[in-house]
């Protein structure tokens, strides 16, 4: 294996792989958030970085027929959700190049950590 590229996100609200905590999408990204994953509820998001991609396939979902791939985390490949590759039905065209997160494989840096830390190195320079 060769070195793992891995990009970050600004923050204060970002997506992480609930497992190796790696940044998969910012809040801003999200188009939905009452979409149904493979495993419950999930999000719609128009960006997501540091994945990786199964093969397309023809898959059947609520809304139809669509051509989807599967997306990976591309630091642990852990099944986070899929990415829409074309839709057949003309309402669900929007869906095209957009992603579906799974909620129960994400999870919200908290924001508390991040206010903690912005209000210590303000701290530090007013003294
Ligand atoms: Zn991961």
């Amino acid at each position: 294996m060769g070195l793992l590229f891995v990009q970050s996100l600004p923050g204060p609200k970002v997506f992480m792989c609930r497992c190796c905590k790696v940044d998969s999408a910012s809040h801003d990204a999200i188009l939905s958030k009452s979409f149904s994953g493979r495993y419950g509820p999930a999000y719609l998001i128009s960006r997501v970085v540091n994945f990786t991609v199964g093969p397309s396939e023809d898959r059947h979902l609520l809304t139809g027929w669509h051509i989807v791939c599967d997306v990976y985390c591309s630091c642990c490949q852990q099944l986070l959700g899929w990415k829409y590759e074309k839709a057949y039905d003309e309402s669900q065209k929007y869906k095209e190049g957009r992603f579906v997160l799974e909620k129960a494989r994400v999870m919200k840096i908290a924001p508390g950590i991040f206010h903690f830390r912005v209000f210590y190195l303000r701290s530090l320079v007013v003294g």
